[in-house]
């Protein structure tokens, strides 16, 4: 019999997240692997999503986001970064920043195009560019800084080539990409008329400095898709709200494939979503400064343990290096741990399709209560 599952997916297996989920739950292991926090999100974002379904905001609602969404997703890219999208023709909501990708993927690629990726990549790209039929073409980031290399990028650039994407902070080595890097990104693009996918999921997750959209940069914002998400800024990440923000010709491709995707999200989540971020000032810079404080405590504690740890810039995750406690094979290493130290980690090779650069890397998540944290720094010292 034919295998039931298409060659096109074949090659992709089971998400990394899944393999050490379940691990840590076979073992009792403290999950620092799969990137979501173990505390609530807050109440009056939560309380909002209670009201709506109250208030029977229970069917089905507009294809392309609620109407309070859009333009509160507008009014937010606006009031950080000065960016004007108007809310019904430039602003999709998508269940999650997973299906904006995947809708972009679908709606903007032909067979035989190509996508530029910077390695270490979240891994929904590459299964998300080969059901469109498109080819990814890797330029890889190289440890321990992970520095874009401009000419390796232009190098990469091929008559096929259709976009760019780029993820800034950076899942999973927690990277801020700094202005020149992306000036360089940006430069390539208007040169060979690409367009730029950016997965900005991280956005209010920068510890030194600021956010900035490669949209804000000269003759971006016409060729950019600007996603982001609810998850990670309202750590409410099982509610999969995730909008894409770009220029009408590309917003129109995106919603023909969203269309038939999900169609919609639900309306209640997006009604809590909208009233998150009208959040005051103060609740952005707190959140920020709440997980400055576990990226410390972290970082202190693997450091302690002995590992090399490379203090992300950005994200909820930290990378440490394995090598000083004797070990180069971070697969077998994050196989291992949730049985032998009761704790789950995750490879940074599985996010690269060459290895090799990474092997000695594996990503703690710290998107955890100091409790957690403690406890799983106690059992890696021991
Ligand atoms: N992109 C990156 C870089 C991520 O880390 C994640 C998940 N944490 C996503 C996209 C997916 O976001 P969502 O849960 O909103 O689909
Ligand atoms: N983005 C999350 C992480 O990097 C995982 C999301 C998922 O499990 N697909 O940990």
């Amino acid at each position: 019999m034919r295998p039931p599952l298409t060659p096109r997916l074949a090659p992709f297996g089971t998400t990394i997240f899944t393999e050490m989920t379940e691990l840590a739950v076979r073992h009792g292991a403290v999950n620092l692997g799969q990137g979501f926090p173990d505390f609530d999100g807050p109440e009056f974002v939560k309380e909002a999503a209670l009201r709506a379904i109250r208030d029977g905001r229970n069917q089905y609602v507009r294809m392309f986001g609620l109407p309070e969404l859009n333009r509160t997703v507008s009014a937010h890219r606006r009031r950080f970064y000065g960016l004007d999208y108007d809310p019904d023709g430039e602003v999709t909501v998508f269940s999650g920043a997973t299906e904006a990708l995947f809708a972009t993927f679908q709606s903007l690629f032909d067979a035989g195009d190509e996508a530029i990726l910077f390695e270490p990549f979240y891994d929904s790209y590459r299964p998300g560019l080969a059901n469109a039929g498109a080819r990814a073409v890797v330029v890889p980031l190289t440890p321990p800084g992970f520095t874009l290399d401009a000419e390796a990028l232009a190098r990469a650039v091929t008559p096929r080539t259709r976009a760019i994407v780029l993820n800034s902070p950076l899942n999973p080595v927690g990277k801020v990409f700094a202005r020149a890097e992306l000036e360089a990104v940006a430069e390539v693009c208007r040169r060979h008329d690409l367009l730029a996918i950016t997965d900005e999921v991280y956005e209010h997750l920068v510890f030194e400095g600021q956010h900035v959209p490669l949209a804000t940069l000269p003759g971006m914002r016409e060729r950019t898709v600007m996603i982001s998400s609810a998850g990670k800024t309202f750590s409410l990440t099982g509610w999969k709200v995730g909008y894409a923000c770009a220029p009408e010709p590309l917003t129109r491709a995106l919603r023909a494939a969203h269309q038939f995707v999900t169609f919609c999200t639900p309306g209640p989540f997006q009604l809590a979503v909208a009233a998150g971020l009208e959040a005051d000032d103060e609740f952005f810079a707190r959140f920020v400064s709440d997980y400055r404080a576990r990226r410390d405590r972290l970082c202190a504690g693997l450091a302690a343990a002995g590992y090399r740890v490379l203090v992300p810039q950005g994200t909820y995750f930290a990378v440490a290096d394995i090598r000083p406690l004797g070990c180069d094979d971070d697969l077998a290493f994050c196989r291992t741990l949730p049985e032998a130290k009761g704790v789950a980690a995750i490879p940074v090779s599985a996010f690269c399709e060459e290895p090799a650069r990474v092997r000695h890397l594996v990503r703690f998540a710290f998107c955890k209560s100091d409790a957690t944290l403690d406890a799983a720094l106690a059992r890696l010292a021991g």
